[in-house]
């Protein structure tokens, strides 16, 4: 049982059935999902959700699918850990990490694909298919080895080993195309058309998006029952960063938080930049971009929800910086040193964006304030490896290692 109603185009507010559908007919305006709020009101408690399992199903009730019959791999409910020691470098005082790299297949995509996998099956579908930067892929690979399912996963030919393997070792058909994200997206949209699958970012991407809810969710369940005063989120189509505060407004519409007023503010990598860009110049018209950077995970040039993030921030009061390749891997550094959270490079964008946004003033130092961590670095280690000290190298013996490592303190590294 769900609470969700209709899909709603964006719009025109034009209606459709809880279909396979990501487009209005009418005006070629995104669909999103709308639910039975008095419902929702009238049932959920927050010790009905604190009751729940320790994952993103214990938001049952503003899902679009069906709990009971989940494909369930254990995505959510990731730790929000108070980062003095990072508040501390960058001088803020009340500053949180929301830690999503530990998800199933360390990325909050395992958010999105679980709900879009489950309500995939409760339509029907047998394949699941996607357009991925590299997440989405893994991902979807293993929620479909979980559900039975069968895989069928597009990537860009110039990704990282990490998430190469880390979709192959489910076993999906996975699909190298010769081309950057955009073109991968474009040839996914085709098979769209043709194809009776379910592409989890395309014709079933209103009920793939509304996963991101989810971190809004947790994050305010987790601080207490309130939203943060500031959240700082990296920017791939933009689908995240406009559904967390979607996830605050919802909490406040069933009577569980009092409004939010968060302001959200995005991070992009300068080599791809589109959202940034047009809002430093002050822009509602974002210009596609073609990517340059170590920051793969985040490098969509086209960003779907590009125009509603531009909204956002400033309906919220935002800011949006860029931060170069050298900035995201410092970043990288930054946090694994100062909190023991090794991010992947777009935890590199937020960290380093975080940083940017502090010293210009951006964030008060005394605002609660949340930096989301999206994906683990294991999966980008081509990244940061030769940035980093290489060992010590030694014979299994007293003298050797005494002289090793006589060198290295000598020079303060170790
Ligand atoms: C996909 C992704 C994002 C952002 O996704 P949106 O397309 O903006 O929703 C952020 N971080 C990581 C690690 C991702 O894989
Ligand atoms: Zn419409």
């Amino acid at each position: 049982m769900s609470f969700a109603t209709n899909l709603r185009c964006r719009e025109c507010h034009r209606e459709y059935p809880l279909e396979a559908r990501h487009v209005c007919d009418f005006c070629f305006g995104p669909v999103e999902v709308t639910y039975d709020y008095e419902g929702i009101r009238r049932n959920v408690t927050r010790e009905r959700i604190a009751n729940g399992p320790a994952s993103l199903w214990r938001y049952r009730d503003f899902l679009p699918c069906d709990a009971e019959t989940a494909v369930d791999i254990g995505a959510g409910f990731t730790p929000l850990v108070h980062a003095k020691n990072l508040g501390k470098a960058l001088g803020l005082n009340n500053l949180y990490i929301k830690n999503d790299t530990v998800n199933p297949t360390w990325s909050f995509k395992d958010r999105v694909v679980a709900v879009a996998s489950s309500r995939a099956r409760e339509l029907g579908y047998s394949k699941l298919a996607c357009a991925s930067t590299g997440n989405l892929a893994n991902s979807v690979s293993a929620h479909a080895a979980a559900a039975g399912m069968e895989a069928v996963v597009f990537i860009p030919n110039d990704l990282e080993a990490g998430k190469v393997v880390g979709s192959s070792i489910y076993g999906p058909t996975l699909v190298k195309v010769r081309g950057n994200y955009d073109a991968v997206n474009r040839l996914c949209a085709e098979l769209a058309g043709s194809y009776n699958w379910a592409f989890v970012n395309v014709n079933v991407r209103p009920y793939y998006s509304e996963g991101s809810k989810t971190l809004g969710f947790e994050v305010a369940e987790q601080l207490g029952w309130r939203a943060p005063d500031h959240c700082v989120v990296p920017i791939a189509s933009g689908s995240l960063f406009v559904k967390i505060r979607k996830g605050f407004q919802e909490l406040y519409k069933a009577g569980l938080i009092d409004e939010p007023k968060t302001r959200m503010s995005g991070a992009q990598a300068t080599g791809c930049s589109p959202v940034a860009t047009a809002w430093q110049e002050g822009s509602m018209n974002f210009r596609p971009q073609r990517p340059n950077t170590i920051a793969k995970s985040l490098a969509i040039g086209n960003p779907a929800d590009g125009y509603y993030s531009l909204v956002q921030l400033q309906e919220t009061g935002g800011s949006c910086g860029s931060v170069t390749d050298e900035e995201i891997v410092a970043g990288i550094k930054l946090l694994a040193e100062t909190e023991g959270i090794f991010g992947e490079t777009a935890g590199g964008v937020t960290v380093a964006s975080l940083k940017q946004l502090a010293a210009e003033g951006r964030i008060d130092p005394d605002e609660l304030t949340v930096a989301f961590i999206t994906g683990a670095g294991f999966k980008t280690l081509e990244a940061v490896a030769e940035a980093l000290n290489p060992p010590l190298e030694v014979d299994a013996t007293i003298e050797s290692f005494e002289s090793a490592y006589r060198a290295v303190a000598a020079q303060g590294v170790a």
